[in-house]
């Protein structure tokens, strides 16, 4: 039988690969991972941390703005200023934290460290520079890059950048258009748009936000509206010609100017330089296709994360990669796709699970819908700002959480009650009877599931 050095080798240290490799050195494996730039991947070092930590001032600085209506004299709203020196400081410091957290995570539990770019030479062998690294498993773990559209054109001179650029600003743009309202987009509008540039975004689709129930997105989208941003939805754009994007709308031809141009049309799997061929893997449209237990085609090799496009999320990554590791402990636990939230960090925040109300009436013969507006809910009153709503989805027969989609204070972390949910198959019921404490934003989830079936105390 041959030998190999590792147990597993890991190709990069997102949160895909670290959280893979900690679960694995957990298990007694022997584990090395490989990285070639920053350990935390695209989530800590140029994606979820960075962008929420400037959200986080963002926020803060509206807030501010409101001091005098919470009875709080001698804020000047126009005399306040956000310093983006130190803003980008405070997210460097952020970074460099977490950053370090997860190196010293990884050495604790005995995972061997290289630093540099992997490729294969065959299934169990890897090229680490002038190394070779063998193991009987390996994980590909190497993220996404964003996605840079061939078929629009870059002519003159232009400044488009990518949300990597977007977060690394040393200055604050007078205005940026933004092609693509879809997550990168939309949080980068309200971002920008509340430090104080001028926002133009184009989205191809007839709404923003896509992946998000309708009826929230077109909320979303007017209180985005509301607060000054500019939108043109169904744009296709034709071209990037200088400091403008040409695009056509309704048949008609149109321009938006615009010191900066952010591209976020999507991302893709990075797959660049791992010579895949050598050791067999397929892929379909440039992604690694993978089983419901991470695996590949080829035995002994798995791809978790934005690398097999199946849900680009960190969360899914990380999970994907416990899968993918209790697979190679020989314990059967297949990655589940339908109870994975998702959100999304504006103010108010949004975040979904499960299905739409167009998907369950398309999939479900009897769908009940439950909705709590927030004007309707103490804490929001009390935190001042009731924007927004809770609706959710069931299944009328059953009782079974098909979906909820969030718009309100908390959001990103109150969906975990109904990731939860979801993921013990609890039925409305169950979540109509958790008592759960008041005042909260929370209280209006149970409110929500009484709506759908006629029950709702707070609500007409
Ligand atoms: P996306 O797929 O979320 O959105 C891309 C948007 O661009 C879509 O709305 C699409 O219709 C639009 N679009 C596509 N082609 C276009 C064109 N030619 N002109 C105008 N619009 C066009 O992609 P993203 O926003 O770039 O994000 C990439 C990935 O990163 C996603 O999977 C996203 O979920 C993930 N992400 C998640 C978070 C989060 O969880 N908070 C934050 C950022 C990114």
């Amino acid at each position: 039988m041959a030998t190999y050095q590792y147990d597993i080798a890991i190709i990069g240290a997102g949160p895909g690969g670290y959280v893979a490799a900690i679960a694995a050195a957990k298990e007694g494996k022997t584990v090395c991972i490989i990285e070639r730039a920053a350990f935390g991947g695209v989530c800590l070092n140029e994606g979820c941390i960075p962008t929420k930590t400037l959200i986080k001032t963002a926020n803060l600085f509206q807030e501010m703005k409101q001091a005098a209506s919470f009875g709080i004299e001698g804020v000047d709203p126009a005399g306040l200023s956000v310093s983006m020196t130190r803003l980008q400081e405070r997210r460097k410091r952020v970074i460099s934290r977490l950053a370090g957290g997860v190196k010293s995570l990884l050495k604790s539990n005995k995972v061997t460290i290289l630093e540099g770019e992997a490729s294969f030479v065959d299934k169990h062998t890897l090229k680490v520079g002038n190394t070779r690294v063998t193991a009987e498993n390996i994980i590909i773990a190497t993220g996404s890059v964003p996605f840079m559209p061939p078929f629009i054109p870059l002519q003159g001179k232009t400044c488009v950048i990518t949300s990597k650029e977007a977060l690394e600003l040393a200055e604050l743009p007078a205005s940026m258009a933004i092609i693509g309202g879809g997550v990168i987009g939309i949080e980068f509008a309200y971002l920008l748009h509340t430090l104080g540039c001028k926002i133009t975004v184009l989205e191809l689709m007839d709404r923003i936000l896509p992946m998000v129930d309708a009826e929230i997105s077109a909320m979303v989208q007017q209180r985005l509206q509301k607060a000054g941003i500019t939108f043109h939805l169904g744009a296709k754009v034709k071209a990037v010609r200088d400091n403008a994007v040409l695009f056509e709308a309704g048949g008609v031809e149109s321009s938006a100017t615009a010191d900066i141009v952010l591209m976020a049309v999507g991302r893709l799997p990075d797959i660049k330089g791992l010579n895949l061929e050598a050791a067999g893997v397929a892929c379909e449209k440039g992604a690694v296709i993978t089983d419901e237990y991470m695996r590949t085609n080829v035995p002994g090799i798995y791809a978790i994360g934005d690398v097999n496009a199946r849900m680009m999320l960190a969360h899914t990554a990380s999970h994907e990669g416990m899968v993918a590791v209790k697979h190679i402990c020989g314990k059967q636990a297949a990655m589940q796709y339908n109870a994975i939230p998702s959100c999304i960090y504006l103010e108010p925040e949004v975040a979904a699970i499960g299905l739409t109300e167009e998907q369950a009436k398309a999939q479900c013969a009897s769908v009940k819908i439950g909705k709590f507006p927030m004007a309707a809910n103490g804490k929001s009153l009390v935190e001042g700002d009731t924007a927004g709503m809770i609706k959710v989805i069931a299944d009328g027969d059953t009782g079974e959480i098909l979906g909820a989609h969030l718009f309100c204070k908390h959001a990103t972390d109150m969906i975990a009650e109904i990731a939860l949910a979801m993921t013990l198959e609890a039925t409305v019921d169950d979540i109509m009877e958790t008592i759960h404490p008041h005042p909260t934003v929370s209280e209006s989830v149970p409110e929500a599931f009484m709506a759908a079936f006629g029950k709702a105390i707070h609500t007409m």
